[in-house]
């Protein structure tokens, strides 16, 4: 298979869209290394579960991505890194001059300041292999904004620049680095906002889906984590290897507005 013999290192994937992304880039042939900050039974259960499914090499390691040198421990502990996805990030809305310290803090650190830890842990393995992918999962707020989420598209901003800077740095090797900007996926992080928007706008459940969420997106509906898995394998395809440096937006149209 494509990837086969490759190692990919994807944060926070022990749920939603960096699962999804692990599940695609195994079925693809990588072997494949989860992450999160937790180290209960079910996480080391999810990479023997993806073994089984797909006869490749999968871990579980225990990072947080809140701390650069756990970060950057996560690649050592590896002990490869041929492709590498940044996609662990969390969310908290409010608005700016309420927006609490700590959470702008945790945002800023796991949406944006791990990808450059793993990125600098990762790049000289890449070198000494000859070959590397870097996959930043930013976010349709990687290109816009919206009210409410400072430190969520201040992060995601900053992220896509981060894409473009790599991309130079290493423009003349066989790595790329691309971000990737998903409009709204239903994972449990998206889940989590429903209850809260529901009682701000007193709505149901269905009318916040699709009228508030879904609002901008343009297709009117949610983007997969296998959709994400996929354009993950495709930028490591050798189809891939003159993209770099930009993004892709898996949106249903959002940022065609
Ligand atoms: P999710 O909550 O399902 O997954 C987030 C993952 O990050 C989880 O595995 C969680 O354990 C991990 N994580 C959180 N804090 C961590 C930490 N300190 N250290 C290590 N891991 C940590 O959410 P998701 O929707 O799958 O989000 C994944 C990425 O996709 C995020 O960067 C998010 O911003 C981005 N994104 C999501 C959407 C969407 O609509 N769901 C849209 C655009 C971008």
């Amino acid at each position: 298979m494509g990837l086969s013999g490759k190692t990919a290192i994807i944060t926070g994937s022990n749920s939603g869209i960096g699962l999804g992304v692990a599940r695609e880039l195994a079925k693809a042939g990588a072997d494949v290394v989860l992450n999160s900050f937790t180290d209960r039974d079910e996480d080391h259960a999810l990479a023997a579960e993806i073994a089984a499914e797909t006869g490749t090499s999968a871990r579980y390691i225990k990072a947080d991505m809140s701390k650069g040198a756990e970060c950057r421990a996560l690649i050592e502990q590896a002990g490869a890194c041929d492709i590498l996805v940044n996609n662990a990030g969390i969310q908290h809305v409010a608005p700016i001059d309420q927006f609490p310290v700590d959470k702008w803090d945790a945002i800023i650190a796991i949406n944006m300041n791990s990808a450059f830890h793993t990125t600098a842990a990762a790049l000289p393995m890449m070198r000494k292999a000859g070959w590397g992918r870097i996959v930043n999962i930013a976010s349709a707020h990687g290109l816009t904004a919206s009210p409410y989420k400072a430190a969520y598209v201040s992060a995601k901003h900053g992220v896509v620049g981060m894409t473009k800077t790599v991309a130079l740095e290493t423009a003349q090797e066989p790595i790329t680095c691309n971000a990737i900007c998903p409009g709204y996926v239903l994972t449990p992080l998206v889940e989590a906002q429903i209850p809260d928007t529901m009682k701000e706008y007193d709505m149901s459940r269905e009318d916040v889906i699709k009228n508030v969420m879904l609002e901008r997106q343009p297709s009117k509906e949610f983007a997969t984590v296998e959709q994400l898995g996929g354009t993950t394998v495709f930028l490591c395809s050798d189809a891939a290897a003159q993209i770099t440096g930009t993004t892709i937006s898996v949106d249903g149209g959002w940022t065609a507005l």
